[in-house]
């Protein structure tokens, strides 16, 4: 038996391993079996992410069902799940970062042997081989990885790849993946409406569908591109691009520095660098920022946004999380746990990293960076508007 084993990337297009299990079933003649399990994926995920999870695996299913495929769903631990039913069969998956997905992987290396598992990264847009010397030579700083390594690289970003079915592109992800580019064409104006809070065409929406992976990010890319071709590339287009190198960064910095990334001093190895070692003992700070029942009228609206939708804009992530950290001086992890169970787009190397940076712990070369929610508030919502609508 050929047993793919789907992770993270829940589709069936520009899936680089899932095409290497189909193509090893045809060569041996094997039977091809799909399996995915809840039991990591559901794992602290609140009701908004709950949901928007279960979607995405139905999605997957009837998609797998058009082409003739029966996707196989178990809460087990994937190892249990294979010992009892998959013993002897090659497993074909993608490299995930993270430490509970380390483990994970590891339990079912442990079950089936290593030459068993044949893992591909499939995460990023750029291929890790991008970085010289590898994943342990990434630069400390973004700026580093953008300048010194990727404009200086000048390495291609590969095309999708194509499936080995003819399907019928739908569901949620392909939907806003039009709307924001080919219906609306939102994206034209990308760089100067991306910071706005009110409009839900204010950015691409696509982080939920990125993080799951129905999407990957060479497949936006490349919509990105043909677009370009069409309408011309212009600094929205540009701006769009480089946070999917952002992207790629948090990735490549949380497969490099593991379980560093969890620990409160962060990456640093000195702890005494961290600014947070003193948290202040204030739990009711923590319950009334989660609640949107701070001092802030602007803080609030946010985290009333997030509690009651499951989403937060990137300004105002920025915001809550630097008033966790500065303001009320709480263990910025509370925030990071919180926005994990909560935020619909959970991603563990975008969450962590970005907490890791805005607690002053991780790849930020400034150790201070302060959002004052003051100005904040009166620069991105001048007329309130979003402060009421959320109040
Ligand atoms: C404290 C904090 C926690 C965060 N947690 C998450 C998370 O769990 N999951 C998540 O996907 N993003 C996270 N982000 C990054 C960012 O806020 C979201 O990716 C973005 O708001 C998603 O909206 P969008 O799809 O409209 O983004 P757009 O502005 O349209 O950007 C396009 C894509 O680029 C990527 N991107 C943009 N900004 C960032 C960034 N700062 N870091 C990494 N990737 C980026 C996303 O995949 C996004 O979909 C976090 C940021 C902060 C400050």
């Amino acid at each position: 038996m050929i047993l793919y084993w789907f992770r993270k990337n829940l589709r069936i297009e520009d899936n680089p391993s899932l095409n290497k299990a189909v193509q090893s079933a045809q060569e041996q003649g094997k039977r091809l079996v799909l399996f995915f399990s809840s039991h990591l994926l559901f794992k602290n995920a609140g009701p908004f992410r709950r949901v928007f999870l279960e979607n995405a695996i139905k999605e997957l299913s009837t998609e797998l069902n058009a082409v003739g495929l029966d996707l196989i769903s178990t809460p087990d631990s994937p190892d249990l799940w294979i010992k009892a039913h998959a013993h002897g069969a090659s497993i074909y998956t993608e490299t995930l970062p993270g430490t509970w997905e380390d483990t994970e992987l590891q339990r079912v290396i442990e079950v089936i042997g290593n030459d068993q598992v044949h893992r591909t990264w499939n995460r990023t847009l750029y291929p890790i081989e991008l970085i010289p010397g590898g994943v342990e030579e990434l630069p400390r700083v973004f700026t580093d990885f953008y300048r010194g390594v990727v404009l200086k690289s000048k390495w291609p970003i590969p095309a999708p790849l194509n499936t080995p079915w003819k399907i019928d592109r739908g569901g949620l992800a392909q939907d806003r993946l039009k709307n924001y580019l080919w219906v609306t064409r939102a994206i034209s104006s990308y760089k100067d409406t991306r910071n706005g809070l009110l409009n839900d065409l204010d950015s691409s929406r696509l982080s939920p569908f990125l993080s799951l992976g129905r999407l990957s990010a060479r497949q936006v890319y490349s919509e990105v591109k043909n677009f370009e071709s069409l309408h011309g590339a212009n600094p929205s287009t540009e701006a769009f691009i480089y946070e999917l190198v952002w992207r790629d960064y948090f990735q490549f910095y949380l497969l490099k520095h593991g379980f560093k990334v969890f620990r409160s001093q962060g990456i640093l190895e000195n702890q005494k660098l961290c600014k947070q070692t003193n948290f202040a003992s204030q739990p009711d700070g923590f319950i009334k920022w989660i609640e949107g029942k701070t001092a802030q009228r602007f803080i609030n609206a946010h985290m009333n946004e997030l509690r009651k939708t499951g989403w937060m804009s990137n300004r105002g992530r920025q915001v809550v999380a630097s008033y966790l950290v500065n303001d009320l001086q709480l263990d910025w992890r509370l925030g990071a746990n919180y926005f994990e169970e909560t935020l619909i787009d959970y991603d563990v190397a975008s969450n962590w990293g970005n907490w890791n940076y805005i607690a002053g712990v991780g790849a930020d070369p400034r150790k201070n960076r302060y959002f004052d929610p003051i100005s904040q508030a009166n620069r991105y919502d001048p007329d309130g508007r979003y402060q009421d609508r959320w109040a």
